[in-house]
């Protein structure tokens, strides 16, 4: 049998939302604080306390369904999901489930060039549970519940991701998006954004979805792929085997690399969901919406077409420089300040700098190079006071200091030679001292005018116009 496979994935994404108190009470929700001094009587639910929404949250999930173009609901509801869990001591969750606040919506992910259009099924609020804790406890767990009550926006796709690779580019879209609105602070390694992934096979060409399974709580981009992958090839195996995928939970397990069992997939009905009676429903009205969309910033997406029309960049640096807000910023002050074409802008941003902070683990927002010391860099540039080589250095003078960028030209004496009688001084000089070579050049053997041009630069210490040496240097060898 040579069946080809055909891959189906729908990712569910937590996004915590950045307020500073809990979805139903006044307790704080930093990360970090000692275990269970954030855990409140709300969030563990002890009788006779009433939850109260925090407005906050409501908006982000407003803000964060207006950016994927999705339908506000005007009314929705929460929901009691009732399962018991040692970090859920109150025996339900605070969910939203038929009647979410943000409904079908869209996203557009790049994937090997080509642009895919991927379905939000729905987003809604909800709130996280504790979390328990296997070290130090000897044979026990703990349980800290800091982490309980925590707002939530579960992001749920439609089963339209076709590989691993489309489903990492639509969660790093959806990540780079969340932070860009600035609603979730994206930190992966403290949990504020994670994902299950939704996995199952069917042969190419069959219209019915296969069986699947369902893997939980994977919180980085790397791992996602990994465990797609790895589960695509479990599910094929089984049923080249002769055997059915079962529907289930599983857990990835990124040391060993394989996804586990954990628990035979439980259906909506098993949670008992009935509408909260503590709570009203959430009604959005359109004031409210005019209000939230009027302070919505441009989003990424018309960001970046400006900057495609605007400054007339190709579509990769585009993309980069619009992936956050901060980028975009400082981009669009350098090009102001420095009044240079935004090309050589936007090659220094997205190719020295971006390197410098990518080494140094550093955000834009952090970069020790502000907007105006850089924009002194590209300006002179631009205008051939240094070379892009001579740049380099600058730019190292730049990161490690906090001269302009004119003070550390003038101080190091780097200004480029441009005056043709010192250059043709120099070439005078290194001609006769390598006749051999220059006769090899004007047999035929191209390749000695690198030689020239190298052993000139090196005489100027790199400061020479490489365009008058070039030319002067080509009409001496004639
Ligand atoms: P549940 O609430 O039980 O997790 P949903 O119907 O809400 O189930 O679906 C959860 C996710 O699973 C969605 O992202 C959806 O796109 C995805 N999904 C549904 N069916 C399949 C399938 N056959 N293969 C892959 N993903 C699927
Ligand atoms: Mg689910």
């Amino acid at each position: 049998m040579n069946t080809q496979w055909e891959v189906v994935i729908g990712l569910e994404i937590h996004a915590q939302l950045a307020t500073k108190s809990k979805i139903f009470s006044g307790a704080a929700t930093a990360y970090g604080a000692e275990p269970n001094t954030q855990a409140c009587v709300i969030s563990l639910g002890m009788p006779g306390v009433l939850p109260v929404l925090n407005e906050d949250a409501v908006r982000k999930a407003v803000i964060f369904g207006m950016a994927i173009e999705a339908e506000i609901a005007p009314y929705s509801v929460f929901a009691r999901k009732n399962y018991f869990y040692p970090d859920l001591p109150k025996g339900y969750q605070i969910s939203q489930f038929e009647l979410p606040i943000v409904g079908n919506g869209h996203l557009d992910i790049e994937v090997e060039g080509e642009t895919k259009r991927i379905g939000v099924t729905r987003a809604h609020l909800e709130e996280d549970a504790g979390k328990s804790l296997h070290e130090n406890f000897h044979g026990s767990t703990g349980i800290d519940l800091n982490r309980a009550g925590t707002p939530l926006l579960e992001i749920v796709s439609e089963p339209d991701m076709r590989s691993a690779k489309e489903a990492v580019a639509y969660m790093r879209k959806i990540h780079d998006l969340v932070r860009y609105l600035k609603i979730c602070d994206g930190n992966m390694q403290e949990g504020s954004f994670r994902c299950d992934a939704n996995v199952s096979v069917r042969p190419k060409g069959q219209i019915e979805f296969g069986t699947r399974a369902e893997i939980k709580n994977i919180n980085s981009f790397k791992f996602v792929e990994k465990a797609i992958n790895h589960e695509v090839e479990r599910q094929i195996e089984v049923i080249e085997n002769g055997g059915r995928v079962v529907q289930e939970t599983r857990l990835y397990d990124s040391d060993k690399d394989e996804t586990r069992s954990m628990r035979s997939k439980e259906e909506a009905n098993d949670y008992r969901y009935f509408p909260d009676p503590d709570l009203l429903p959430v009604f959005v009205s359109d004031e409210l919406k005019a209000e939230i969309k009027a302070a919505l910033p441009e989003l990424p997406e018309a960001k970046k077409r400006r900057f495609t029309t605007d400054y007339k960049l190709n579509d990769e640096s585009a993309t980069i420089l619009t992936a956050s807000r901060e980028l975009a910023d400082f981009f669009e002050n350098v090009v102001k300040i420095s009044g240079c074409e935004s090309a050589i802008c936007a090659n220094w941003i997205t190719g020295d700098l971006s390197a410098a902070l990518n080494r140094a683990d550093l955000e834009i927002t952090e970069s020790p190079i502000n907007a105006e010391r850089f924009a002194g860099l590209v300006a002179r540039i631009a205008d051939d006071t240094i070379s892009g080589k001579i740049g380099k250095q600058v730019f190292e003078f730049l990161w490690n200091g906090s001269e302009s960028a004119d003070e550390i030209i003038e101080a190091q004496g780097l200004r480029q030679i441009t005056d043709t009688g010192a250059i043709e001084a120099i070439i005078d000089t290194i001609l006769a001292a390598n006749e051999k070579q220059a006769e090899q050049y004007r047999g035929g053997n191209e390749k000695m005018f690198g030689f020239f041009v190298g052993q000139v630069m090196k005489a100027m210490q790199g400061k020479g116009n490489p365009a008058e040496i070039n030319k002067i240097l080509k009409a001496k060898l004639a």
